[in-house]
């Protein structure tokens, strides 16, 4: 189906001579021009043009709950705002969305609240430096911790190097890049380089250049190596906080107590908003109680705390995860059935309310039943051997396809995607089997 999208042509025209790429954050920069929303509804937002598309994209993560917030939220929301935005002194807002957090999230006994997904991750990278007198942190090649200096780096332990221009050489050379579930690397990087490892900071499922569920055993291979050479394991739980696992999010899912934890995205209920949340002699080295400084003007913004508190408590007590995840579920195994008829290379993955196909070059079976529902890293499904376990395997993907040809065609057939290949699209409350039964034909229609 083509669509006037006219509107957004030229508003893109507009941004491009004032905003660098016309957008302010890169992956909004969609081909060939994006769509510009004007309002969201439910599951569905409508661009400027008019038309209505079933969105995935949720925000990159933040809407649980879809674009309309339910009522008590809604109320919240309006109170704080009506009451004046901010102060610059503490609430109690922000002392009943930290109880709440540390009531629902077993690694988590105290929590600093900041702005951004990013912020979380900086700020949990000086702590750990802080509290271990270490420089060093071990991350995931094709992890994702948001654009700060420590994380943006790829290569492996022995050659670290900037991920984008800016960076200075000497930084990255802090930062020990390592494949995900490959447990024999880790071992070796911690066997060179352990006593300086201050962290692990690790996305329990790759949800940036994924999905990229762990091996069994993965982490707890992490959590010992931490265990036995002194280095804290920080879990970046910015997008499966509070989605993958519930309220106890992905590491009661996994069973796996991280020494730290960051969020962002659902714990601000749409509102910008980061967390650092963890064991209470380690997050008391935070300033003012310690000596690690961090501070932010805006951090515990009363709407975004409101927003988040009323968001969680409206989780709490409705079926929001058993609805998401049912429907997250009949997604991808909907999505195993059709790959398998026309397209038995590619993969599909996603866990909870995440779901994507991974246009892999695989050329054994399709995934089989133990991952019927979802590529689960599972020795028991036929596609093991080739199912993307690391970031380099989704990187190796048939990429500019799913960017240039697939994402515009569901465009066109009113189901709107993230910008690329390694974005997780997110299932939310607002979603419909109806909104699961028109995106399957729409798969449909391209793969057929
Ligand atoms: C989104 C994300 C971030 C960055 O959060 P921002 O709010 O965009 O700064 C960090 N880590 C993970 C795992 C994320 O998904």
């Amino acid at each position: 189906m083509t669509r006037n999208r006219e509107a957004s042509r030229a508003l893109y025209d507009r941004a491009l001579s004032v905003m660098p790429g016309g957008v302010n954050s890169s992956v909004r920069a969609t081909q060939p021009y994006p769509t510009f929303v004007r309002k969201g509804d439910g599951a569905h937002v409508i661009d400027h043009d008019g038309n209505r598309y079933i969105d995935y994209v949720m925000g990159y993560g933040p809407l649980l709950l879809g674009h309309d917030m339910p009522e008590s939220i809604s109320a919240a929301v309006q109170r704080a705002a009506s009451e004046g935005p901010m102060y610059g002194a503490p609430t109690e807002v922000e002392v009943d969305l930290a109880e709440f957090v540390a009531r629902h999230v077993p690694s988590v006994e105290m929590v600093r609240f900041v702005n951004s997904g990013t912020e979380a991750t900086v700020s949990a990278v000086r702590l750990a430096r802080g509290f271990t007198g270490r420089n060093k942190i071990v991350v995931m090649q094709g992890g994702y911790h948001g654009a700060q200096e420590s994380t943006l780096v790829e290569g492996d332990a022995e050659h670290p190097r900037p991920s984008t221009s800016g960076i200075p050489q000497s930084f990255a050379e802090h930062t020990l890049p390592v494949p995900f579930n490959d447990e024999e690397r880790v071992r070796e990087v911690f066997e060179r380089h352990g006593e300086d490892v201050a962290a692990v900071l690790v996305e329990p499922v790759l949800g940036n250049t994924g999905i990229v569920m762990p091996e069994d055993g993965y982490h707890e291979t992490l959590r010992g190596l931490c265990d036995d050479y002194g280095s804290l394991l920080v879990f970046d739980e910015v997008i499966t906080g509070f989605r993958v696992g519930g309220l106890q999010c992905a590491q009661g899912k996994f069973g796996v107590t991280p020494d730290l934890t960051t969020f962002g995205k659902i714990v601000g209920g749409g509102f910008p908003v980061g967390a650092i949340g963890g064991r209470a002699d380690i997050v008391e080295h935070f300033s003012p109680s310690g000596d690690v400084f961090q501070s932010g003007t805006f951090s515990g913004h009363p709407v975004t705390m409101a927003a988040g508190l009323a968001t969680l408590e409206f989780c709490a007590e409705n079926d929001v995860y058993d609805h998401v995840n049912a429907l997250g579920e009949q997604l991808r195994e909907g999505l195993t059935d059709i790959v398998a008829d026309y397209a038995p290379e590619y993969t599909v993955v996603g866990t909870d309310s995440m779901f994507k196909v991974v246009f892999s070059r695989a050329t054994t079976d399709p995934q089989s039943e133990p991952c019927s529902a979802g590529c689960r890293q599972d020795p028991e499904c036929a596609r093991y051997g080739e199912c993307p376990k690391t970031g380099a395997d989704v990187a190796n993907a048939e990429n500019q396809r799913w960017d240039r040809l697939f994402r515009p065609f569901m465009e066109g057939e009113g189901v709107l995607l993230p910008a690329n290949q390694f974005e997780s699209q997110f299932v939310s409350y607002a979603h419909t089997e109806a909104d699961v039964e028109e995106t399957l034909s729409a798969y449909e229609a391209f793969f057929e």
